[in-house]
């Protein structure tokens, strides 16, 4: 399997327990190397439009909110099936229903404030990565 790159972000219920650091730690022992990061505050319309496959659905206004409720830090993650690897590190959208060991078992509050958000695949990764990074922030 070819390195691959994938979008992630470290959501606010993390970054206001001051839990960025911990989540670090778990991408780069789970073999993913951060090759770009920052800490934004989305707007409104970066949260809709970021999450626009979700507007139908009844938790997108909630989600929404929750998503510009503080500072999130937004990241680009390398390493070898990288999107799929992030999807394993971070576990179920549910922390309830999260492997052990996993972020969302390990750190997340609830299915909205589950705490890190990972592409969910590689067409989707390069979609968010340009939504966020000019090609020049990243640098593997
Ligand atoms: P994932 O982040 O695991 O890819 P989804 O793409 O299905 O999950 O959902 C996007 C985000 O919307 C979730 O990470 C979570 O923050 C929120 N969410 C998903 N399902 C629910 C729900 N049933 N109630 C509240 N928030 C939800
Ligand atoms: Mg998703």
């Amino acid at each position: 399997m070819a390195v691959q790159r994938t979008f992630s972000i470290i959501k606010p219920d993390a970054t206001r327990r001051n839990l960025t650091g911990k989540v670090n730690a778990m991408l780069e022992a789970g073999g993913l190397r951060i090759v770009a990061q920052k800490r934004i505050h989305m707007t409104q319309a970066q949260a809709a439009s970021f999450y626009g496959v979700h507007k139908e659905r009844p938790f997108f206004k909630s989600l929404c909110d929750f998503m510009t409720s503080g500072p999130v830090v937004v990241q680009v993650l390398e390493g070898e099936n990288a999107v799929a690897r992030n999807r394993e590190i971070m576990g179920a959208t549910n922390p309830a229903n999260a492997e052990p060991g996993t972020i969302r078992k390990e750190v997340a509050e609830s299915i909205e404030a589950n705490s890190v958000h990972g592409s969910d695949s590689p067409e989707n990764a390069a979609i968010e990565i340009a939504y966020f990074f000019a090609g020049s922030e990243i640098v593997g």
